[in-house]
């Protein structure tokens, strides 16, 4: 029997290790969850059939699954759970992370005989409901395909590259998010000024060449509304085009408009709040202009 144990049932993975563990229920698998705050792990097990455990049962696992806000929080469950691993599982880190982070946990894990695939995902809470998130792994393709059963969660998984490349193509991805986010709230605040009706504005740029996931889903679902959901917090959106800014400084490369972004949403996160949701970013805007999104 192989144990699945997913650790971190926030946002993300919460429903991410239901679909783990229905898989898992389906194949005669056990499943086992852990969570910091204890209470989120025991609502699992109950609406789920779930085990819960502690780290150092979860670090007996065959798979283990980790989906918790940075790697420095994966580096304090490593650092619990390393002398209790068993030689031949595989760590599949969900966490959108640091592609450094990554080779040196991967190091950590080796010496322990468990193969490190960082495997962060794309797609939102809505995706992680459905089951049907794209998965970029970073890592050995051998230890990806003897787990590839086990993604229940994942509508795509693509194999990126070796250790650290799902980070990085993650951290690229959400930096154009972000870039994307940003640029179209500026120009529908100029638009504004202007004295445009921006459900009209939108309309059109959703009909045009200007065109994004921003525009298309992001601000007419949660900015004109005013509603600014937290689904995905800003300051991990932060976190994550901090993260492409780096990966450009590692391999001494040029991407000014990255930089930027990154800059532009820490400044967001420090002045309207990291835990809220990422599109309110754009209330800084809305400051800078003098005018509102609505
Ligand atoms: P949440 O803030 O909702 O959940 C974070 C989880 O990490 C919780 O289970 C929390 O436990 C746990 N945690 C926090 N600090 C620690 C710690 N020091 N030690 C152990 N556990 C800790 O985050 P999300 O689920 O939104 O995000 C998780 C990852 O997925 C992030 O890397 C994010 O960038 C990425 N992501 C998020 C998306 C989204 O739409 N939300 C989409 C795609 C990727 P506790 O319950 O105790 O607080």
């Amino acid at each position: 029997m192989t144990t699945l144990a997913f650790l971190g049932l926030g946002a993300m993975g919460d429903p991410m290790a239901a679909h783990v563990t229905r898989h898992a229920r389906q194949g005669g698998h056990r499943a086992q969850v852990w969570n910091r705050t204890a209470s989120r792990a025991h609502a699992h097990a109950q609406a789920h059939g779930s085990e819960v455990a502690s780290l150092e049962q979860a670090a007996q696992a065959d798979v283990i699954f980790t989906c918790l806000p940075t790697s420095a929080q994966v580096d304090e469950v490593l650092t619990v759970m390393e002398a209790h691993l068993k030689a031949g599982a595989v760590w599949v880190d969900c966490t959108s992370g640091h592609p450094q982070a990554a080779a040196a946990q991967g190091q950590r894990l080796a010496a322990r005989g468990v193969t490190l695939l960082d495997a962060p995902v794309s797609g939102g809470t809505g995706g992680a409901q459905a089951g049907t998130l794209t998965v970029m792994v970073g890592g050995p393709a051998d230890a990806l395909e003897a787990v590839r059963p086990h993604l229940a969660f994942a509508g795509k998984v693509v194999h990126v590259g070796q250790g650290g490349a799902g980070f990085a193509v993650k951290a690229v991805n959400n930096a154009l998010l972000g870039a994307a986010l940003w640029a179209t709230g500026e120009g529908l605040a100029v638009l504004s000024r202007v004295g445009v009706d921006l459900h009209a504005a939108l309309d059109v740029i959703n009909a045009s060449s200007g065109r994004s996931n921003a525009s298309q889903n992001l601000i007419g679902q949660r900015v004109l509304t005013r509603e600014f959901p937290a689904t995905f917090a800003l300051g991990l959106l932060a976190k994550d085009a901090g993260i492409a800014a780096d990966l450009t400084g590692s391999v001494q490369g040029s991407a000014p408009l990255l930089a930027q972004t990154a800059a532009l949403l820490r400044a967001a996160e420090h002045l309207i709040g990291a835990d809220e949701d990422h599109t309110a970013a754009l209330k800084l805007i809305e400051q800078m202009n003098r005018t509102e999104l609505n």
